[in-house]
């Protein structure tokens, strides 16, 4: 068997295709790239949608080869009313990038006079092998701050501190972010339907 993964997300696709011991592949190495409109209101909504969207190209025979999988995924601060979460990736626009994305949040910190304050990140894995659907749900829980420390990662982790940790997942090794992450908890569960 192998994995089709239902993103565009670098980020998320590299750390999907660390976790996994299998041939695992971005929907765009398989087909033609196109627009996945992802307008549930919840993560799990959302990552359904995607896997859905992804599944319905497979041919009969590609749905023997491979199992679908997508991940939706964002930041939860609650301070601020539980923005962004799941428009995480829109929050400073249709089109806005990371780093826009992480520079509203760390202004928006800055307007509220907070320099830290509790997060969490959720993620919501989809899964469909033959036509039939799971979902998994992972978290990881720390801080935010009004600044931006290290390069690693991707999106908000410049900006985030796991709980029992002093440096932000941008400080920090893709290893160590391995065993914390909310992806991970996540995908460990994903792997027994898998
Ligand atoms: P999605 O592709 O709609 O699920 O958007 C997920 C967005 O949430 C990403 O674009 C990131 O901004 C953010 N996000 C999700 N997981 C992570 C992570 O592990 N690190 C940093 N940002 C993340």
């Amino acid at each position: 068997m192998k994995i089709i993964i239902a993103s565009s997300n670098q980020g998320k696709i590299k750390e999907i295709k660390k976790f996994f011991n299998m041939d695992t592949y971005a929907y765009s190495e398989i087909m033609d790239y196109f627009d996945i409109v992802e307008d549930a209101d919840t993560f799990k909504g959302n990552a359904i949608l995607k896997a859905e969207a992804i599944n319905n190209k497979l041919t009969l025979e590609q749905k023997k080869e491979f199992i679908v999988l997508s991940d939706d995924s964002g930041i939860t601060v609650p301070s601020l009313g539980n923005v962004p979460g799941i428009y995480s990736a829109r929050y400073a626009g249709a089109n806005a990038t990371s780093k826009d994305n992480l520079a509203k949040l760390i202004n928006t910190l800055k307007e509220n006079n907070l320099n830290k304050t509790p997060a969490y990140y959720t993620c919501a894995i989809a899964v469909i092998a033959n036509d039939r659907l799971s979902t998994t749900h992972g978290w990881m829980h720390g801080n935010v701050i009004d600044e931006e420390r290290g390069t690693n990662g991707f999106g908000y982790d410049p900006m985030f501190i796991p709980e029992g940790f002093n440096t932000t997942l941008g400080e920090m090794s893709e290893d160590i972010k391995k065993e914390l992450s909310h992806r991970t908890q996540a995908l460990n569960l994903a792997k027994y339907f898998i």
